[in-house]
């Protein structure tokens, strides 16, 4: 028997599955392979964004897999330029392309804060709740004061916060905020595109523990409960990447790889991207 997918409880009671399937940056045409391999390897949890482009791909992966709708988990993302008055025909449009009739997550993308949107996004984002069209509604890239506005609106609090988050950038401060406020973590790019798989902290605790430097990173970070997304074309590494739920980190590996904290953002600051 496989060990189950560990999930996390998010502040509505929505349980999502640990570690999900990225797709940034495929292709719309290759993503029914990559994410139809990914499926294949076990994985329930995809992370797409209309801004990707490849809702139309994920979308026939999911409908050819034959896997039961509720056993599922499909997040996507609204991108800036839809923040406001364009966000409900936006929605409708990802829902289209996915060819679903409900997402399980919709992230805010970014909170672009020159366009001062995300505020009138949220209550948009409620509506879609509300209407029961998503099972769970947050954002993405958001710092604790964009978090903090939306809370002091008084409604819905934020399910997740997705962020880069990966072993040179671990995001204390926001984390901390989050868990504060039941907010959920969910790291992207947590291998940090591969820039720190040949990392020595990490190569070392990989031989020991014979596995690869990739399932050390996912591992440290499923063992600090976080949510991650980790994303890859290739059958092998989808599958590397999903075999991470049957061995344990020590207290003193995480700690080894806490220790490789630099700041090494390899993404827009979200303070400045108003793209
Ligand atoms: P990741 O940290 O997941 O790294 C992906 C890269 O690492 C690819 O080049 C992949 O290569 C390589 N890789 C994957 N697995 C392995 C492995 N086992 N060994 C060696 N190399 C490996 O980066 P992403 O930026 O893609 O982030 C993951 C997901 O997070 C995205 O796909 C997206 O869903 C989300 N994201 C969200 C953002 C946001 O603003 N909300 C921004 C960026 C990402 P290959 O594919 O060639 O195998």
């Amino acid at each position: 028997m496989p060990n189950p997918m560990p999930t996390i409880t998010l502040n509505n009671g929505v349980q999502l599955p640990q570690l999900g399937f990225g797709v940034f940056q495929v292709p719309d045409d290759e993503t029914t392979a990559a994410v139809s391999a990914a499926l294949g390897a076990g994985y329930r949890s995809i992370d797409t964004a209309a801004v990707y482009g490849n809702e139309r791909g994920t979308g026939r992966a999911i409908a050819e897999s034959g896997i039961a709708r509720d056993e599922l988990f499909v997040t996507t993302k609204l991108w800036n330029s839809e923040q406001g008055d364009p966000t409900p025909a936006a929605f409708d449009a990802s829902l289209e392309k996915l060819g679903l009739d409900y997402v399980d997550l919709y992230l805010i993308h970014w909170p672009s804060p020159a366009r001062d949107l995300y505020l009138k996004t949220w209550e948009a984002f409620e509506k879609l709740y509300a209407d029961g069209r998503v099972r769970a509604i947050g954002v993405s890239n958001f710092l604790p004061e964009h978090l903090q506005r939306i809370i002091d609106l008084g409604g819905t609090v934020p399910a997740v916060n997705q962020i880069e988050l990966h072993p040179a950038l671990q995001q204390r401060t926001i984390t901390e905020f989050a868990g504060a406020h039941g907010i959920a973590i969910e790291a992207w790019s947590p291998l940090a595109q591969g820039a720190v798989l040949s990392e020595p902290a990490i190569t070392t605790i990989a031989a020991r523990v014979g596995r690869t430097a990739a399932q050390v990173v996912l591992r440290w970070h499923l063992q600090q409960g976080r949510i991650v997304i980790p994303k890859s074309v290739t059958p092998s590494r989808i599958a590397e990447n999903f075999d991470v739920l049957d061995f344990t980190l020590t207290d003193a590996d995480l700690a080894g790889i806490d220790a490789l904290e630099r700041d090494g953002r390899t993404g827009p600051h979200p303070a400045e991207f108003n793209r």
